[in-house]
């Protein structure tokens, strides 16, 4: 069978021209204006929700809706986020035929700018070769990079889709449909400070009963679907005063709810028992501990004989590919939009070692991941 495809040289020069306009998480005006200006004439509807007054952003959600002409096809979600991790400013890209590098002083930003490009190339080739579809609802979310800050604070009432394909992920002809709950995890231990060299006995050193407590967590890889981190120690004055305070901040991930909470309550036992364990005749209240632990998302888990799964598969095998299939290992939009009731999954762009100076992407993986969207949109259309 035929398949159709993407316009490979107008989807390269797309992505170029995103990567080009700035957009540091909360800072992503510009781009989303330039967003909406391309589909002014291929969407019926642009509207921005009110989440800047919570994200802290200087803009919106963009939310932009394409009716169908097939009524009975399912409406889709297709989002992307449009904010890049720092040093994202001022991208120059370099282009060696079809790979695409910064210059190496920054990201290239093809997280998720390859996502961004990918659903503006698919939607022109549906328009242009005037293929049936069903209604399409594109979101384009702020902030994704630092704490999922546009997908919380979106306003729900203005997305009808049920079903999601979120781009939003590296590699080639994957989709991710299962990702880990976390919690974000701070201690606080509360010591006494003292004169290190003139009266040691008097303080309660709060960075040795970090330690001690750090030394009893089980840390790292837990099982296949959990694992724990300490990242950050902070506490201490000088090298001749006992420290006083200290501060451990860290997290637990989880496919399985019972394990987040098992792993998370192990680590702020092992906090509790070194406290215990320095209790002393000096202050009756010192040493204590604080525990924050907050949700920062919950986990997903799409079945793979779910809908948003088996499309992807028949459009691949349509493609004479083989779709993957993979549980991921970090949270993202998807991760809240399945909490609110739209079920998604995450398809991948093509972006490679992103996050980091030597970030790339090769277009020819993007074409395929683009030719992968495009032809389940041709699937739904065809229901
Ligand atoms: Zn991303």
């Amino acid at each position: 069978m035929k398949t159709l495809t993407v316009n490979k040289n107008r989807l390269k020069s797309e992505f170029l021209n995103l990567v080009k306009i700035s957009s540091e998480s909360k800072n992503e005006k510009r781009i989303a204006e330039y967003i909406a200006d391309i589909f002014r004439d291929l969407a019926d509807e642009i509207i921005v929700d009110d989440s800047s007054d919570k994200t802290k952003s200087n803009t919106n959600n963009l939310i932009i809706k394409i009716a169908g002409n097939n009524p009975r096809a399912k409406k889709i979600l297709l989002c992307s986020h449009l904010d890049t991790v720092v040093p994202g400013n001022n991208v120059k890209p370099v282009v060696y035929g079809d790979t695409i590098t910064s210059d190496g002083s920054t990201v290239l930003g093809g997280d998720c700018k390859s996502g961004i490009a990918i659903i503006i190339e698919v939607i022109r080739t549906l328009k242009e070769a005037e293929i049936p579809h069903g209604d399409i609802e594109l979101l384009f979310t702020v902030a994704e990079e630092v704490g999922l800050l546009g997908a919380k604070h979106l306003d729900y009432s203005l997305i009808d889709a049920k079903l999601c394909y979120a781009l939003d992920t590296s590699g080639v002809m994957t989709l991710v449909h299962k990702a880990p709950s976390a919690n974000d995890i701070t201690f606080k231990i509360f010591g006494k400070a003292a004169h290190a060299g003139l009266e040691p006995e008097k303080g309660v050193n709060a960075l040795k009963i970090a330690a001690q407590a750090i030394s009893m967590m089980q840390l790292g890889r837990i099982d296949h679907e959990t694992t724990t981190n300490i990242g950050t120690v902070s506490g201490g004055k000088a090298t001749n005063i006992v420290p006083d305070y200290v501060e451990l901040r860290g997290e637990a991930r989880s496919h399985s709810s019972e394990k987040l909470k098992a792993q998370t309550d192990s680590m702020r036992k092992a906090v509790e028992r070194a406290v215990a364990d320095a209790k002393s005749e000096i202050n009756a209240e010192l040493p204590r501990y604080e525990a924050e632990i907050e949700l920062e998302y919950e986990h997903f888990d799409i079945d793979e004989d779910e809908q948003l799964i088996t499309l992807a598969k028949r459009a691949a095998t349509e493609m004479g590919k083989e779709l993957n299939v993979l549980p991921g290992g970090g949270g993202s939009d998807a991760n809240i939009f399945n909490e609110h009731g739209i079920k998604s999954v995450i398809l991948s762009t093509g972006m490679d070692k992103v996050h980091t100076m030597e970030e790339r992407i090769d277009v020819n993986d993007m074409v395929e991941n683009a030719n992968l969207l495009l032809n389940v949109l041709v699937l739904i259309g065809k229901k």
